[in-house]
């Protein structure tokens, strides 16, 4: 089955919401790319001008966290509907970064997972192993539960829908990428374990990237693979180098 290809930029913490909309300004031409799906994951507070600054393209606007709670005494938090009101399509959920310092857990991404999908907002659910896990060879044991716990009461539709984000913890910006052997076999076994969640369909349907330093000169053979539709891109996503990622063929 052909899935749509698709390639988000988290921008992380950077970006004041003016340098956001000249930074979108400059990568709207290089993205251009009817055949693949392009997201820019923001901060909160550049998702209204960055929506604003996207009218009219094919660049689709993302967050980079949400609650899990409607609304109410959640200082500091962002509620899926302000998202969706925004003009927010899709959220990264889980990401590595969140799991270790803001103590995220594979239960709190399952509840925004769950919200999410009931606002309408694709999540982009990350997981990964760091180096150690790696090497003593629990990689897959790690993700699995990741990916099981994550899913938890989302149904076969809504996960056709979803985007996987595998990104191992010691490729994120540290210029190491995986493999491009290492990459596609994870990804393969993420869609193994969604077929044995859900069904042979679902697995087909869902879409997987890569993570971790991707650059200009890793994607095209990343993104060739059988099993990795696309990447979520950090520190290249904020250089014109993102329209080489996207324009990746
Ligand atoms: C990320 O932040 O999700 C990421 C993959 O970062 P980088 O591309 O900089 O490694």
């Amino acid at each position: 089955m052909a899935r749509r290809k698709i390639v988000a930029g988290n921008w992380k913490m950077n970006m004041t919401p003016s340098e956001a909309v000249e930074l979108v300004n400059t990568l709207k031409p290089l993205v251009a790319n009817e055949e693949v799906d392009v997201v820019f994951c923001v901060p909160a507070i550049d998702i209204i001008p960055v929506v604003e600054a996207c009218k009219g393209t094919n660049i689709q606007v993302g967050a980079e966290n949400m609650y899990y709670e409607e609304k109410g005494a959640y200082t500091g938090e962002i509620a899926p509907n302000m998202l969706t009101d925004a003009g927010v399509k899709y959220v990264v959920l889980g990401h590595s970064e969140r799991r270790e310092y803001f103590a995220e857990t594979n239960e709190t991404v399952n509840k925004k997972m769950l919200k999410a999908f009931e606002h309408g907002i694709t999540p982009i659910m990350c997981c990964g192993e760091t180096l150690e896990q790696r090497e003593q060879g629990v990689t897959m044991d790690f993700i699995r539960q990741q990916v099981k716990v994550g899913f938890q009461g989302v149904t076969a539709d809504q996960a056709k829908t979803a985007v996987i984000a595998y990104e191992p913890i010691w490729a994120i910006g540290t210029g190491k990428t995986a493999t491009t052997e290492q990459a596609q076999e994870v990804c393969a076994d993420i869609r193994a374990c969604i077929a044995e969640v859900y069904d042979q369909a679902t697995a087909e349907a869902i879409r997987i990237q890569y993570g971790g330093s991707v650059n200009a000169k890793t994607a095209p053979e990343l993104f060739a693979q059988n099993d990795i539709d696309g990447g979520l891109v950090g520190g290249a996503s904020l250089k014109p180098d993102f329209g080489q990622i996207v324009n990746y063929k």
